[in-house]
């Protein structure tokens, strides 16, 4: 099942997720749901906030779709440790059509638990450093926004404002 993504504007984007405690088969399904959603929208990352459900659980395929083994579901995520420092355009598919140079650790590591609730840890690069950094910001509550300058992000906000009233948000 696909869901509508959650815009920026949403209260549930701005709150901590709940942490999860139920490694059972809604869980399964729910992110089944998730990569669907993902897919659908061209995403390589989407935190359950994304989706109107306030939960630690995000999944993330940097592959878009390509590699299987690129699917990674990450529940009550933490990250570790992080390196060096990248600044790449960044968006979110909760604010659509706007994108921000973004700077964010260049490696990352960090510890979460699976679909069925076993632990692992994992280190990633790059684009996958930057998702895992983008989605446990999801998490916590935070957004791309939050790491722009000022200037940037009350821009942004002011256009998305615009679009509200326009009724095109
Ligand atoms: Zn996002």
């Amino acid at each position: 099942m696909i869901y509508p993504i959650v815009k920026y504007g949403q209260e549930v984007l701005e709150k901590p997720g709940a942490p999860v405690t139920q490694f059972d088969g809604d869980l399964e399904r729910l992110v089944a749901d998730m990569f669907e959603t993902m897919y659908a929208a061209n995403g390589v990352g989407l935190a359950a906030p994304q989706i109107g459900i306030s939960l630690k659980l995000c999944v993330i395929d940097v592959s878009c779709g390509k590699d299987p083994n690129s699917r990674l579901v990450l529940a009550n995520p933490q990250i570790l440790a992080t390196e060096g420092e990248q600044a790449e355009e960044e968006g979110c598919l909760s604010l659509p059509d706007f994108r921000a140079k973004t700077a964010r650790p260049l490696r990352a590591t960090v510890q979460a638990q699976d679909v069925r609730g076993k632990e692992f840890t994992l280190s990633g690069e790059g684009l996958l450093a930057r998702a895992f950094c983008h989605e446990s910001d999801h998490l916590a509550g935070k957004l791309f926004l939050s790491h722009l300058s000022r200037l940037k992000r009350e821009s942004i906000k002011r256009q998305i404002r615009k679009r509200a009233k326009a009724g095109e948000w």
